[in-house]
């Protein structure tokens, strides 16, 4: 480590002198150097990861922690009066994912180096990344959300490609950003980017540009609006930007490597994560023909080459591009489109697995399922749901590609990282194997009815607490009760995930403390989520808890029991302050709905204890650590399928004969709350929680109060409590994404 003579070099300076700033971008020049240190890419064969998302977060922490020299870094700056995580506070951090899907891609980058795998990550250079969200009254309002700095942990490189497009072309430049393993080697997250892109277009401080301008605008935003047309045609043109660029850097390094390319499947394997890159495999055998292989062969060769990862059974999330779209932004791919349809066509009568149907759409899965090797579900039930319902005509078809690959989390950012006390704590009782191999975890549950363990346990959740207490009154002026029981529901906003539900809960407990019910330890509720800019209704539902969150602190009457916080901006550092204070985590989506979630999986890892459905990998966190460490209610898969099949759900029916039910809706639009907030958005939110109900909301609502009552409760015991915090913790270790990119690489990749 030379932190002292980069810092002379740059500043002519010692570390007590310099500010903050300057000595962030010292650790950033000193990490990038230290990273390099530890590049290669041994082996035949090589993993692209494409993904239109890598959620990464602030990397200076992380890479410290990964390249060994943490402590050693942290002692210094102490030494001279400086902060680490203060100086933290100076990087920006990027905002290149939506939710649960990036951040699945950034954690598997750190297993893929952190298990010394040759792979790398291929995406886009969002300039503006998704949004930054700002609260205005109690509404939602989106800024750009810089982070391209002069230095950056981006890296310009001389790669730059020619990406055509109907009527012009434009050139791609690949970024790197070093992606360090922890005591391991270093891979690379390639961001593919426009060298035309033009940042001052975006008009005032919200998200609006010019649309058509797609040479200024191309890597402006994480998709941008797709509300409309131009919004559609923009995603495709950033899709296939991507995609081409990658597929030619694919085929370069290959042929770099000794191939052929007739043999590509022996030197590269594609994951597709999620729809979004599925045009690599047109693109892909355009190339290959264009290099004068044959139609069938080409097929043959990228079909060996592409799998294909499924994160959603959301019909409305599944991509279906009108052909005229594709016609008008990738003419060059519509032949091969047609060819691959025609294919499937001649072979499979079936309607619903062809891939341009009746109505002229192109069904981008289809075309992974058909030509790729490998179609993965993300949790046990998701791949089981893909199977026997979703995608079962495709499965009758190709029942050896379907696998299923249970989601994971990388452990040094979700534990070592951001939860040092803990790791402190775990290391003491069962030495350090557990930062290598997660499965050493269950080591702990030897302790697991030692009074001295379990109060330290508690101890260590007391600080994170008060440590987020510091955090938000200092970050965003919100002041938490540290000794109440904090619930948290921190997740993309979306009706399937039913954050109203929370709120309706709120709006349950506020009238039973107005009726002098009051519960024994104070409850505050914290949510964390951003809405996509275009969805209404989740935009409303912030606006339901903005509002009860100002209505609850300025009653004397409920305030000292009851809080509501809604943070603004949530994001990967919000993430890593919220998950190692809560008690209580909320994992409530209509069962079916969440492909696994992994936010449940930090949760655990941090000794939070689950109030859930049976959806996603909660089926599996249930499993693992009994029902006495986990709150469970609600209807299950098969009943919530069974209700949609029949469409016979009708929220009306639960409204009327619940006085409870009633009582809570009609709060939404009572006088107290159109006083604090928008008409036009409560009634909106009221008619549609009365009316339509999408995701059947008051089906689960009455056993959901039930068991978070039952939580609540078991919460008053802090010995059998922390039991549960155990438990939790240590059978957390399947959910090491070290777990699951072993089992890709086992399974898929077999790199
Ligand atoms: C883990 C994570 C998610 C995914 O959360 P889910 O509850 O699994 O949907 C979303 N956003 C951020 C910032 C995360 O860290």
């Amino acid at each position: 480590m030379n932190l002292e003579s980069i810092i002379k070099e740059r500043f002519d300076r010692s570390v007590k002198d310099c500010t903050n700033e300057e000595l962030y971008y010292a650790l950033l020049e000193m990490t990038k150097k230290m990273a390099k240190g530890r590049e290669s890419s041994a082996g035949k064969k090589k993993l692209y990861y494409i993904s239109a998302e890598f959620l990464i977060g602030k990397l200076l922490s992380n890479n410290l922690i990964n390249l060994g020299i943490y402590d050693e870094v942290k002692e210094l700056l102490e030494k001279n009066g400086k902060s680490l995580s203060e100086i933290e506070s100076v990087e920006p951090e990027p905002s290149l994912g939506n939710g649960g899907l990036g951040r699945l891609a950034a954690c598997f980058l750190d297993s893929i180096a952190t298990l010394g795998l040759n792979g790398d990550g291929i995406g886009l250079n969002y300039h503006y990344g998704l949004f930054r969200q700002v609260f205005d009254n109690n509404l939602q309002r989106e800024t750009p959300n810089p982070w391209i700095e002069k230095e950056s942990w981006l890296e310009k490189t001389d790669k730059s490609y020619q990406i055509p497009f109907g009527g012009f072309t434009l050139n791609s430049r690949m970024y790197d950003i070093d992606v360090t393993g922890y005591d391991n080697r270093t891979t690379k997250l390639h961001l593919f980017d426009v060298e035309t892109v033009d940042e001052s277009i975006v008009n005032g401080d919200g998200i609006h540009f010019d649309k058509e301008d797609i040479a200024k605008n191309l890597t402006l935003f994480l998709y941008p609006d797709d509300s409309d047309e131009q919004g559609r045609l923009l995603r495709i043109y950033q899709q296939y930007f991507m995609v081409s660029s990658g597929a030619r850097l694919i085929l370069e390094e290959a042929e770099e490597r000794g191939c052929n390319l007739h043999d590509l499947a022996d030197y590269a394997v594609i994951q597709i994560n999620d729809t979004h890159p599925t045009m690599v495999i047109p693109e892909l055998i355009r190339l290959l023909l264009e290099r004068g292989i044959l139609m069938d062969e080409a097929i043959e060769i990228v079909s060996r080459t592409c799998a294909y990862t499924n994160h959603t059974i959301l019909a409305e999330a599944l991509e279906k591009w009108p052909v005229r779209y594709l016609e008008k932004v990738v003419p060059q791919l519509m032949p091969i489109i047609y060819e691959l349809n025609n294919r499937v066509r001649k072979k499979y009568e079936d309607e619903s697995v062809a891939i341009v149907d009746s109505e002229k759409r192109v069904h981008m899965a289809h075309i992974d399922i058909h030509y790729g090797y490998s179609v993965n579900g993300v949790a046990y039930l998701h791949t089981e749901i893909l199977k026997n319902s979703e995608l079962n005509n495709f499965y009758r078809i190709y029942p050896e590609k379907f696998n299923n690959k249970t989601n994971g989390i990388t452990f040094r950012r979700w534990l070592l990282h951001c939860n040092r006390e803990l790791s402190a704590l775990l290391e003491e009782l069962i030495g350090e194997g557990f930062k290598k191999d997660a499965m050493e975890l269950e080591k702990l549950s030897a302790f697991a009815e030692d009074e001295a363990v379990l109060a330290r346990l508690t101890e260590v959740k007391r600080k994170s607490k008060s440590e987020l207490k510091d955090y938000l009154k200092k970050t965003q002026g919100i002041e938490l009760n540290e000794n109440s029981i904090y619930d948290i529901q921190i997740k993309r906003l979306h009706e399937y995930k039913r954050q109203q539900m929370n709120a309706l809960y709120v709006i349950h407990k506020y009238f039973e403390i107005k009726d002098g019910k009051k519960p024994t330890t104070p409850i505050t509720v914290i949510f964390g989520a951003k809405a996509a800019p275009a969805y209404i209704i989740a935009k409303d539902i912030i606006h339901l808890i903005l509002c009860l969150q100002q209505l609850i602190d300025s009653d004397p009457e409920v305030s000292p029991y009851l809080k509501v916080v809604m943070v603004e901006n949530y994001n990967v550092t919000l993430a890593e302050k919220l998950i190692p204070a809560a008690d209580i985590h909320e994992q409530i989506s209509l069962a079916s709905k969440e492909a696994s979630g992994t936010s449940n999986m930090k949760f655990m890892l941090n000794g939070a204890v689950a109030l859930g459905t049976m959806d996603g990998a909660n089926v599996e966190i249930a499993e693992l650590v009994g029902d006495d460490n986990i709150f469970i209610f609600g209807e299950s898969s098969d009943t919530v399928i069974e209700h949609y099949e029949k469409a016979d759900y009708v929220s009306k029916d639960y409204y009327e004969a619940d006085a409870d039910i009633k009582r809570a809706v009609d709060f939404i639009v009572s006088d107290e709350m159109l006083e604090i907030g928008q008409e036009e958005n409560l009634k909106r939110l009221y008619n549609e929680l009365l009316n339509k109900d999408w995701f059947m909301t008051l089906l689960d609502f009455q056993s959901y109060v039930k068991e978070k009552e039952r939580a609540l409760k078991a919460y008053e015991d802090r010995s059998a409590w922390a039991r549960k915090m155990l438990v939790n913790i240590s059978k957390a270790g399947f959910f090491s994404s070290d777990r699951t990119i072993a089992q890709y690489n086992n399974e898929v990749w077999k790199l």
